[in-house]
């Protein structure tokens, strides 16, 4: 019906033709030539009279409208060309009535018009007005192409905007597509791809005392130094107020996404001018990889959100890959939060004290409180673990509080040459009323300000920097000493330094563990603080000193005091005090001779290859370089097997030593720091090869290798004797 409907308006037209012909001196060839073009579909032709009348419209157009060229013709252009009815139209493409009456040019407009049928098209027309010898008005003669569908597409897109306003970055629309569409592509090619969630820290605080225009200039900054560093790497997107995205295709290497969240990290921390003022906010990152831990959108964004929770709440790393045990982690959160409120409330929690002695003359110099709870159920929990969770709301104030006026009081039972040092989180240094707390430790105590110091970390330096400075000069005023802890591990601006509010640095673990191995940086990196700070006329501390070679290193690197264990575990009040009181005040070191590679100690059950046989063993330690099992009998040195760690981490090792049911193994390739302490592989054995060998992807589950499985698919005969895992002694 429409077929036969258009072929009789095309005939019309070429009858029309024949009566509006074509511009005044057009040869008939010229004519035909246009015809040829419209049947290739490239464009329409239309003409109008010195009134605006139409005279003209081609045949392809009168087609594709339905309608008989006498209904146009002879009628005002304006009726046929309507402005588009769009709030999405730009003001240009609103007055075509204005342009044709001024006689002007038209250029690419889009227009409105209205089939036989009442469907809107639109096309975009060019026009040319058409004057005489005499430069008197002819009409117009013009050109249009029917953009229907491309319009209609970019309105879709322009109503449904991908693009985050404040900051040119993509928007949660768009990079929920990106990801769904990229994740589907994936599947099918067994490509991987990385998605790193990232959150502001203190932005809130930057927003409310410096006000909103303030904190969308920083978002804005924050954008842009996000994108200088993932560059072409990825998509980088904001999801709205201070949440951030960033999607990596083919990343799966833990070591290489671990040090891009670092470098993201680090670049994010450091300051920001805004409209003269300074600001600093720090972010934490959370990872997931697709297709280990989720083949979904949700799932993977899901699980990128719970690690950087994790990052965030639970741990004190700055970033974190998601792994199936944070499931429940937030819940485990919560739980110990309300046994720790108990635990502060029954005054369960202790202080150890921990040595910083001066490795010239072995003399303690000063004791650093450090918080110790057993907790009936979990045993002994770590402050690095619990404070992140007081810190959470207002049990860190009471819980600082408590620590700051039981350290001043322990610390008048010990000579008046040693200090006594306490660390205070951010949170409760930043607070109003903390000034108070501390003059009334002091008062209470009777201890003179100078023998307290106070340890903070760098993280303090985080918002409207000149209410920080305001925090300083009161602890100034008290006269109380200030360390900077950790230094190194945070932000590490050197600015903080200059400012000269410190009277300590604390040169954090990290740079000092392992700080003799070959190759290593770290010596330099101590160092060049140990002489900036010398410069500066502060004093140097090397924290976590354990073996006898560290400690002449940073002797030798000239750090004036050295707290570890070479020269003391923390200990309880009642063993300090006996230390004054015996003949023994001096710390000696003792220790390792040289470093060892980190060990963890664990009891986990985890799995072991050896040939097609799978094992089940219990890990005992793991290090960077090895691990210790138990669970095997006969092993003999030697021995080629694959430990199989969980969630797609096949470690390649080596038997190196056996007694009769535990080995030590050699990893052919060393295993990764996690972010939080531990350790993990580099990459994982992909869900896809599992999937090939006949375990299909959809019953994996985010991050569950059931290697197990292939176990039970795998009956073979084993070599070794397998012992009873629950039997004790192993
Ligand atoms: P920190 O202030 O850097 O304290 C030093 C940590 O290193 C302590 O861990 C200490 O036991 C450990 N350490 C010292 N020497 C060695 C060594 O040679 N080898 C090893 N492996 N470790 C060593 P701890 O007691 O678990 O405390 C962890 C963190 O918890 C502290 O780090 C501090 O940031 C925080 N913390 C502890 N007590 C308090 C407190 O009362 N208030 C606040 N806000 N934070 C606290
Ligand atoms: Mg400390
Ligand atoms: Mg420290």
């Amino acid at each position: 019906m429409a077929l036969g409907f258009r072929r009789s308006a095309r005939e019309d037209t070429r009858d029309s033709n024949k009566g509006h012909s074509a511009p005044t001196g057009a040869r008939p060839d010229r004519s035909a030539v246009l015809g040829e073009v419209e049947e290739l579909g490239i464009g329409m032709f239309w003409a109008t009279d010195a009134e605006d009348k139409l005279t003209f419209l081609s045949q392809r157009a009168l087609a594709d409208l339905g309608v008989e060229a006498d209904t146009l013709i002879g009628s005002p252009v304006v009726k046929l060309f309507q402005d588009v009815e769009d709030e999405h139209a730009t003001t240009a493409q609103r007055n075509l009535a204005f342009k044709l009456r001024a006689r002007s040019k038209l250029d690419e407009q889009i227009v409105q018009v209205t089939t036989a049928r009442g469907h809107t098209r639109w096309w975009r027309i060019n026009g040319r007005p058409l004057l005489d010898a005499q430069g008197n008005f002819q009409g117009y003669r013009g050109s249009a192409v029917d953009i229907s569908a491309q319009y209609a597409y970019e309105t879709q897109v322009a109503r449904q905007s991908q693009v985050d306003e404040l900051t040119g970055l993509a928007n949660r629309r768009k990079l929920k597509e990106r990801l769904t569409a990229m994740l589907a592509a994936f599947r099918v090619s067994q490509r991987s791809c990385a998605l790193m969630m990232l959150d502001l820290d203190r932005f809130k605080q930057v927003n409310d005392t410096m006000g909103h225009p303030a904190g969308d200039e920083l978002l804005k900054q924050v954008a842009s130094r996000l994108q200088s560093i993932v560059k072409d790497a990825g998509e980088v997107g904001r999801l709205g107020g201070d949440e951030f995205q960033v999607l990596l295709p083919d990343m799966d290497d833990r070591g290489a996404l671990g040090e891009l969240a670092n470098r993201i990290v680090q670049s994010i921390s450091q300051p920001y001018q805004i409209n003269g003022r300074r600001a600093i906010i720090g972010t934490s990152v959370g990872i997931a990889i697709a297709p280990y831990d989720g083949v979904e959108a949700d799932e993977l964004t899901r699980a990128a959100d719970m690690a950087l929770y994790s990052a965030k709440e639970t741990r004190s790393g700055i970033f974190c890959f998601f792994t199936s045990e944070l499931r429940d982690a937030a819940s485990k959160t919560a739980k110990i939060g309300d046994r720790l409120r108990d635990a502060v409330d029954k005054g369960d929690l202790r202080l150890a004290y921990q040595p910083l002695v001066n490795p010239e003359t072995n003399e303690v110099k000063c004791f650093e409180a450090l918080l110790r709870w057993h907790d009936e159920e979990e045993g002994n929990i770590s402050p690095a673990h619990f404070i992140p969770i007081a810190e959470n709301d207002d049990l860190i104030i009471k819980l600082g509080e408590m620590a700051l006026r039981q350290a001043c009081t322990d610390a008048m039972a010990w000579p008046e040459t040693v200090r006594v040092a306490v660390n205070v989180s951010a949170k409760q240094f930043v607070r109003p009323g903390f000034k108070k707390t501390v003059a009334g430790a002091l008062e209470a105590s009777g201890l003179p300000p100078q023998r307290l110091e106070l340890e903070i970390t760098e993280s303090v330096f985080v918002g409207d920097l000149e209410s920080v400075d305001a925090i300083f000069r009161d602890m100034k005023k008290l006269g109380v000493r200030l360390a900077l802890d950790d230094f190194g591990t945070g932000y590490s601006s050197l600015g903080y330094l200059k400012h000269g509010h410190f009277d300590k640095i604390k040169i954090d673990q990290s740079f000092v563990r392992g700080c003799t191995e070959n190759g290593d940086i770290n010596p330099a990196i101590i160092a060049a603080i140990v002489a900036l700070a010398k410069a500066l006329g502060m004093e140097t501390v090397a924290e976590g000193v354990e073996a006898m070679d560290e400690l002449q290193l940073v002797r030798e690197r000239g750090a004036d005091l050295v707290q570890g264990y070479i020269f003391s575990k923390p200990m309880t009040q009642d063993e300090v005090i006996a230390r004054f009181e015996g003949e023994n005040a001096e710390f000696k070191p003792s220790g390792p001779p040289r470093h060892r590679s980190e060990r963890i100690t664990i009891f986990r059950k985890v799995g072991l290859i050896h040939e097609d046989h799978y094992y089940d063993v219990i890990l005992r330690n793991l290090s960077k370089t090895g691990a210790r099992i138990n669970g095997l009998a006969g092993v003999p040195v030697g021995t080629d097997v694959v430990l199989d760690l969980g969630h797609g981490q096949l470690v390649v090792s080596k038997v190196v030593n056996a007694t009769e049911n535990s080995q030590g193994l050699k990893f052919e390739t060393n295993l990764i720091s996690d972010g939080t302490g531990g350790f993990m592989t580099r990459h994982r054995i992909s869900p896809y090869s599992l999937a090939e060998a006949g375990i299909p992807l959809a019953a994996l589950g985010a991050g569950a290798f059931p290697l197990a499985k292939w176990r039970e698919a795998n009956k073979s005969v084993p070599k070794f004797i397998q012992l009873e895992l629950s039997a004790p002694g192993l």
